[in-house]
């Protein structure tokens, strides 16, 4: 018999209450140039990182917190816009969202609505389901999240000791201190997806889409779509389309074959997923490396989903320079086969680059990335690799040149570019177990750090009493 929302709240309570040690609050009140009060942390992003680490921050007595997100409520993250897959694409126990309280997982709160039963009669978590818990965390937590709020800018002032964050919101452009700020922005956070030149200037607009993309895939009733990709993005945007009545839809790969391996699943070790931090860069580079050597197919149940479908075809060895439209006609070369199309979904993935983010200018202009600092062996370069952002253990930015701009440590980040600093899987589902704690150590870091001076004060200039003073009297 399921215990309903209202009994698993009680619960959470409790529990919350539980594990409240230790509780005062420790982080002193600084003033802005602008007279308010600055947050002691301002997170970009509340999707399940920026609702996870708010959290957990406030667990950890850093109560003057704010979550900000350019979406409206209710279309944070890819869940409810550009996702289409029916499930999410790993194992249902992974845990990170609740930060170890066990009533505060998806899996209290689904079975407090389906049971035990429904629980064990689950594959994977729907994700249509995750965004609902992710909905329910936050309104359950109460957490402090501004939706249509974009950073446009991140600053340092007063020399550095704070952040200004620029925003536009529907009330127009706002201005929030902080002395630290999370950069929990996603998959694109750290750069973004573009449907390549060579692509744009073949196909007309209106015959052209990028996965990452939100448009309804009813649009292609009736069409045969070409995929370009044969990522699980690519899998999952040609099956919605056949769902929705497309007449065809063929993925398409440079590659020969399809990537069969899935090595991220043999990372998903306490040892890997906690310490790969503490790997030597030459260890980090060679695994990110080998995994953007191999590629990364779809999840089998993707798989096997897709190719099941009726209409669904798979072609390798496509070759690039072939794809022309003429007429309202898409046409492409796979191996020896010319394959046409009425539209073409471009599914081939994110990149990594700081420039390509407007609000990350300050950031960009001083942040070492891996190029600045790890000279791979010969046969081992990649230049999409050495454009990721080189990383701290808390995943804090560091400078190009020491000295120049000390204020980066104040900034944070768990985006796709992270993940070369911090683990492969850091900033999925998959590490948040073990990546959202230590976001939130360096924050605590680098606050307690901010008031090193003030608190020696305070615990010098106290008695600390805790025995009655003792009287000239001995004690029998
Ligand atoms: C289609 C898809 C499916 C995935 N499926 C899985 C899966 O099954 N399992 C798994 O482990 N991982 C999966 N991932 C990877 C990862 O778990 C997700 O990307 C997840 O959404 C990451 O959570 P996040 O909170 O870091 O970012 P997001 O959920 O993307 O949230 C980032 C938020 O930042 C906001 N934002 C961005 N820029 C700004 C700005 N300038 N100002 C204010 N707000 C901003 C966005 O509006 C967004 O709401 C998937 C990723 C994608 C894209």
């Amino acid at each position: 018999m399921p215990e309903g929302l209202a009994e698993l709240r009680a619960r959470i309570s409790e529990d919350l209450e539980i594990l409240a040690y230790p509780t005062p609050d420790w982080v002193s009140p600084r003033a802005a140039p602008n007279g308010s009060i600055a947050l002691d942390c301002a997170i970009i992003g509340g999707g399940q990182y920026g609702l996870t680490l708010a959290a957990g921050l406030r667990r950890e007595r850093v109560g003057r917190i704010a979550v900000f997100d350019a979406a409206p409520q209710g279309l944070e993250g890819p869940w409810r816009s550009f996702a289409r897959m029916a499930m999410l694409r790993t194992p249902k126990t992974l845990t990170g969202t609740e930060l170890g309280i066990p009533s505060l997982s998806f899996r209290a709160w689904w079975e407090a609505q389906h049971g035990r039963a429904g629980w064990e009669a689950m594959f994977r978590i729907p994700r249509t389901a995750w965004m609902d818990y992710l909905d329910w965390l936050r309104a359950t937590l109460d957490l402090p999240v501004r939706n249509r709020w974009a950073l446009i800018a991140l600053e340092p002032v007063e020399g550095g000791a704070l952040l200004r964050l620029r925003f536009a919101t529907p009330e127009g452009e706002q201005t929030i201190h902080a002395a630290t700020c999370i950069l929990a922005t996603g998959a694109a956070g750290s750069g973004g997806y573009a449907i390549p030149a060579e692509v744009a200037e073949r196909v007309p607009a209106e015959r052209l889409v990028h996965a990452n993309d939100s448009f309804d895939v009813a649009r292609f009733a009736g069409q045969r779509i070409a995929v370009l990709g044969a990522g699980a993005s690519g899998f999952d945007t040609a099956a919605a389309a056949l769902r929705a009545g497309a007449r065809a839809a063929a993925v398409c790969f440079r590659r020969a074959s399809l990537p069969g391996a899935n090595p991220r699943r043999w990372m998903e070790n306490a040892g890997f997923l906690a310490q790969y931090v503490a790997l030597p860069d030459a260890r980090k580079w060679g695994y990110m490396r080998h995994l953007l050597s191999i590629g990364q197919g779809p999840p089998k149940p993707t798989y096997d989903d897709a190719i099941a479908l009726p209409g669904f075809s798979l072609h390798a060895k496509l070759a690039m320079d072939s794809l022309t439209c003429a007429n309202g006609t898409i046409s492409l070369r796979c191996g020896d086969q010319t394959l046409q199309a009425d539209a073409l979904v471009v599914a081939t993935g994110l990149r990594v680059n700081l420039a390509d983010r407007p609000e990350l200018a300050a950031v960009a202009a001083h942040a070492a990335l891996w190029e600045d600092r790890f000279q791979p062996a010969p046969g081992q370069e990649s230049a999409a690799l050495g454009r990721f952002p080189y990383l701290d253990q808390h995943g804090a930015f560091t400078e190009r040149h020491p000295g120049t701009a000390p204020w980066l440590d104040r900034v944070l980040t768990i985006t796709r570019g992270a993940v070369l600093s911090l683990g492969p899987v850091s900033a999925s589902n998959s590490g948040m177990k073990y990546t959202a704690p230590r976001l939130i150590e360096g924050v605590k870091r680098r606050l307690l750090l901010d008031q090193e001076e003030q608190d020696w004060a305070a615990f010098l200039g106290q008695d600390h009493a805790e025995l009655p003073i003792p009287t000239a009297e001995p004690i029998r």
